[in-house]
């Protein structure tokens, strides 16, 4: 392709997507938008430290071939006033893979932002927000550590479509009239009106992208937040589709949370994913109080904006959180701050930010020992108070240090020890394999403890039946009663004799059947005086469905099913304690 002022990188080859995969050659094109303000200063630190990287990781046989794209003042410069000129977004869409620094949204009338034309001209429809802790970076937080989550933000629908109308306006007046008119809706005069549109089609492909980068990464979750206790059809409607596309698509490798407790007593199976969801106000508290029970998060975009900032927060703020705006393939990594045009030119801003989206950039096309190197350098410079200014003034003892210094700094650690680097690796992977051992265990001896403590409400009999214990037909009451006293239950299953039905057996069947009607507990055997048939519900029968057969049918304990088999018991004292402690709002 003729470019009229990209130059096209000698040696390099272009990265192609071939049936559903990235095709990286060792030479790759890779484009970059240096940006406005303090763009420049920070995108010629990281560039020296990504070649640095690459460079190290694979001793010259891999390098990065850059091709510098225009947008923002620069390309307005160049082409005439234009400040996102046709062959940029050309050469994004078609190298697939660029970064960019931050850009001036132009001021004055018709203009877009420059962001928004990039994810709408691109249909970038995924923003990818990872926020992780380094240590040595300040944080509010007492454990920071325990931060570390990939926020998938859905980026083009939303009360972002732009569905807006101003009070007082004809527009408003017009689609106010029609709403109280036809659909018999309520609201006060002179109301602004903005639509919220939320899609399946758009819903669907947020949570794809999100649950494949959770198996590619091996993740343990992927978490949908949404606001559906209140807009059921918007954000109640994500959720919704969420669940159905980790169904539909990923049946073998995923499974739901209530399916976690129920099927599985709280136990992960090897290599699947968790799904479940929160509604969006809890998540913010749990993500400052217990942030270990997140991984990857999938969100509309309103939700997305507040919670990636707040979360970023935790971490040491804005200044170092990367991101990165993704199609199916085509992905444009970006420093998510702005342009902080008093300190353009100065070389005094932290690379951070656009430093961890080009980390993000070499793990997305598959350089992981490079995008380590980079990440495991890091925190020994920070922790060594070799820092920019924005940090050097919330720490102690900090020796300050420009853009480039601290590029400096830190591309001398990526070729120092590498040995030592890899030690670091093996031991935060040992550590986090170690947190999600600790709350397995957790899970699986306290399950409605641990779910309390992870911000789930129990909805269903499967969230809070207890499981059950068997037993053969033919065994003698006074085994069987060892048994339950041993195992501290009240009831126990029967398996089915020559007629093929389940039974059960209850301490109640004792008094009754045993001690009042005079028999001998070690000549009685247990089919004897088990009650059948069972009253049997499914595993996941929202739990007042559940209370409303159990007092239809003037019993005290449902026998749970799942594949038509049993697999555990709810009892009026289980729907009591689970009221009593997470308390029951009226549906
Ligand atoms: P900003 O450029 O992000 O700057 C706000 C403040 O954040 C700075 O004054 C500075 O704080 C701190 N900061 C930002 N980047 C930093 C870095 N790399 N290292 C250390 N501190 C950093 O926000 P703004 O002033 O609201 O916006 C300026 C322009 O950027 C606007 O034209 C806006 O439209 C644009 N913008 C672009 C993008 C983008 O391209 N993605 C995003 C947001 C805004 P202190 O003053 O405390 O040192």
């Amino acid at each position: 392709m003729a470019y009229q002022h990209i130059k096209y990188p000698q040696g390099g080859e272009k990265i192609q997507a071939e049936q559903g995969k990235l095709v990286v050659p060792a030479h790759p094109v890779i484009g970059f938008v240096e940006g406005d303000g303090i763009g420049p200063d920070i995108m010629r630190a990281c560039l020296r430290i990504w070649d640095a990287a690459v460079e190290q990781a694979y001793g010259g046989k891999r390098k990065i071939h850059w091709m510098e794209l225009f947008m923002g003042e620069k390309a307005a410069e160049r082409y005439d006033g234009n400040f996102f000129p046709d062959e940029t977004r050309e050469a994004m869409q078609d190298l697939l893979i660029s970064i960019k620094g931050p850009l001036t949204t132009p001021v004055g009338g018709g203009f877009r932002s420059l962001n928004v034309a990039l994810r709408q001209d691109l249909d970038l429809y995924a923003c990818v927000r990872p926020v992780r802790y380094y240590p040595g970076v300040p944080s509010p937080l007492r454990r920071p550590e325990r931060v570390d989550v990939v926020i998938f933000r859905e980026n083009t629908e939303d009360v972002y479509a732009g569905i807006e109308y101003k009070s007082g306006s004809p527009e408003a007046e017009k689609v106010a009239q029609f709403l109280r008119e036809e659909m018999k809706a309520e609201f006060f005069e002179s109301s602004g009106i903005g639509v919220k549109p939320i899609s399946p089609f758009a819903s669907k492909r947020l949570v794809r992208k999100a649950i494949q980068y959770a198996l590619d990464h091996e993740r343990e979750s992927v978490t949908l937040v949404h606001k559906g206790n209140i807009q059921k059809y918007t954000e109640g409607a994500f959720r919704n589709w969420g669940y159905e596309l980790a169904r539909e698509e990923f049946g073998e490798c995923t499974l739901t949370e209530e399916e976690l407790y129920s099927s599985y007593g709280g136990k992960q199976p090897e290599g699947k994913i968790v799904i479940k969801d929160r509604i969006a106000d809890i998540m913010f508290q749990l993500m400052l109080i217990r942030p270990e029970e997140f991984d990857v998060i999938a969100t509309t975009n309103l939700n997305g904006d507040y919670l990636s900032d707040a979360i970023a927060a935790e971490v040491g703020g804005v200044g170092i959180a990367p991101g990165a705006n993704m199609a199916d393939f085509v992905a444009v990594f970006e420093a998510t701050h702005g342009t902080a045009p008093k300190y353009a030119n100065l070389d005094k801003v932290n690379p951070g930010s656009l430093l961890f989206s080009g980390v993000m950039m070499l793990e997305y096309i598959g350089w992981q020992e490079a995008a380590d190197l980079i990440t495991l350098a890091y925190p020994e410079v920070v922790q060594k108070r070799i820092v920019t200014y924005d940090f050097a003034r919330l720490m102690e003892g900090a020796t300050e240090v420009s853009t480039s210094g601290f590029a400096t700094a830190l591309i001398e650690r990526i070729k120092g020890h590498v040995e030592d680097l890899e030690a670091r690796r093996k031991e935060r992977e040992h550590a986090i394999e170690r947190e999600r051992q600790e709350r397995e265990a957790r899970r699986v001896a306290e399950p409605i403890a641990a779910m309390k403590a992870s911000g789930r409400t129990p909805h269903t009999v499967g969230d809070i039946m207890s499981r059950i214990q068997t037993i053969k037909p033919g065994v003698f009451v006074n085994e069987v009663m060892h048994t339950m006293r041993a195992n501290d239950i009240s009831s126990v299953l029967v398996e089915p004799g020559r007629d093929g039905l389940w039974a059960i057996m209850t301490q109640r069947d004792i008094i009754s059947r045993i001690v009042h009607a005079n028999r001998s507990p070690a000549r009685v055997k247990v089919e004897d005086i088990a009650s059948k048939p069972l009253l049997t519900v499914p595993v996941d029968m929202p739990l007042h469905e559940c209370a409303s057969q159990m007092v239809g049918s003037n019993i005290r304990r449902v026998v749970v099913e799942q594949n038509e088999v049993p697999v555990g018991i709810v009892s009026d004292t289980d729907i009591f304690r689970i009221v009593d402690e997470f308390g029951w709002e009226p549906i």
